[in-house]
């Protein structure tokens, strides 16, 4: 059997149809960010990075490095187990009470990834739940995905952002069978934001619980960076609030919180918690340090927002298409795959910009899109230098412009 051949039947297929995913390769620089080097082949060029999910610059923030140094030289390289087995570290201890208070709840728990934390938690709460019902936003991401699928719990999905759709189908339901309504906040392609007070008024009419998935939004709204589900003074009508250390927050890993007997449970009974490694305590000590950085400090969300602001007004000015949207992602929709991917190639080669082009699967066909995300590091300079960049490639690529 030629296994090769069968895994390149499958690659060609993906090629064919334009899904093939092809990885920018960066070498970020401390202190430079948004810069970095793209290593490509032999060559090395200096870009400028405007699609990066370190949304304020964290991951390189003197306060955050110098945690992670000093943790490293307490406490070596890693974990040394399981929490389990000898891996549960004083830092772990630390950054989860940090991350109970952040989102004002009795409890927190950590995992390895936000993916992770989703996939272990739903897929827990499914299986654990006799007779448990999962009802899901159709645009959840693939680790909500993949956790309700793994859990078998019987999975509902309600449309997108649409609380009276969520009524209809809780209502549909035996009321005496445990209902997770499951949904996040900002949702990181069209950059909207759920309607997390109906969505829980309605939840709490029909008796179920709530799980959000904040990581597109933890350390950037909320006077103390806890979230929209904050910023709206609605955590405590959350049953569970699920975010990323990856982020905003610049470092690595997930975490949920909730009550005690919540967290308590999933610790208890999640294979993706248990059977795994504990995160190094060099990463939980520099995540606490940049928690504890954007409880206390507004400007990088400030300063995000104003640049934020002015990309969206400079795209408005040249007649560049973007998706409006009340939250600090700025998509710039070329609804051509083809064009999409080209645009993306010629940014980076020609002009040092680096943004990533979003294509099916991602997103549905025809809604092909550049994802922007300014961050507070973003100076004028690199602004402009889009703007040009986008001006003329509009013109070379016969694109369409918005009608002002
Ligand atoms: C990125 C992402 C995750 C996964 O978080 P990681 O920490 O990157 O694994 C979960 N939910 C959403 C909505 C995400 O975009």
């Amino acid at each position: 059997m030629d296994y090769d051949a069968l895994f390149r039947k499958h690659l060609d297929q993906l090629r064919d149809e334009g899904n093939y995913r092809v990885f920018a390769e960066l070498e970020r620089e401390r202190g430079g960010f948004p810069r970095a080097r793209r290593h490509d082949g032999g060559a090395v060029s200096d870009v400028t990075v405007w699609c990066s999910n370190d949304y304020l610059g964290m991951g390189q923030h003197p306060e955050v490095i110098a945690t992670m140094h000093d943790a490293i030289d307490r406490c070596g390289a890693g974990a040394g187990g399981t929490r389990n087995i000898s891996g549960t570290n004083h830092d772990h201890v630390l950054l989860e009470r940090e991350l109970a208070d952040l989102h004002h709840k009795e409890a927190a728990l950590l995992f390895t990834s936000g993916y992770v934390s989703n996939w272990a938690s739903l897929g827990t709460l499914g299986a654990k739940l006799d007779g448990c019902v999962i009802l899901s936003d159709a645009l959840n991401h693939a680790s909500m995905i993949e956790g309700i699928r793994h859990s078998r719990a019987e999975k509902m999905i309600w449309k997108h952002n649409d609380p009276e759709d969520l009524n209809r189908q809780l209502s549909r339901l035996d009321p005496a069978r445990p209902k997770v309504v499951a949904f996040e906040s900002v949702y990181s392609m069209d950059g909207d934001i759920a309607p997390i007070a109906e969505i829980c008024d309605v939840a709490e009419a029909h008796g179920a619980m709530t799980y959000l998935d904040e990581v597109h939004a933890v350390g950037l709204y909320g006077p103390r960076g806890g979230g929209v589900a904050e910023e709206r003074g609605l955590m405590d009508r959350i049953t569970l609030i699920e975010g990323t250390l990856g982020k905003a927050f610049g470092v690595v890993g997930g975490y949920i919180t909730g009550s005690a007997a919540l967290v308590d449970f999933i610790r208890s009974f999640a294979s993706g918690f248990i059977f795994t490694t504990a995160l190094p305590p060099s990463v939980a000590a520099a995540a606490r340090a940049s928690i504890q950085h954007l409880k206390v400090s507004d400007a990088e969300r400030m300063k995000q927002r104003e640049n934020v602001a002015k990309v969206r007004a400079r795209l408005d000015a040249i007649g560049i298409p973007h998706l409006p949207n009340p939250s600090h992602i700025v998509p710039v929709m070329v609804c051509d795959p083809v064009k999409c991917k080209m645009i993306s190639d010629i940014l980076l080669d020609q002009y040092g910009i680096y943004v990533q082009p979003i294509n099916y699967p991602t997103v549905p066909k025809g809604t092909e899109r550049l994802r922007f995300t300014p961050s507070p590091l973003h100076t004028d300079a690199d602004i402009d230098h889009l703007i040009g960049a986008l001006t003329a490639l509009w013109k070379q690529c016969a694109l369409s412009r918005a009608v002002a």
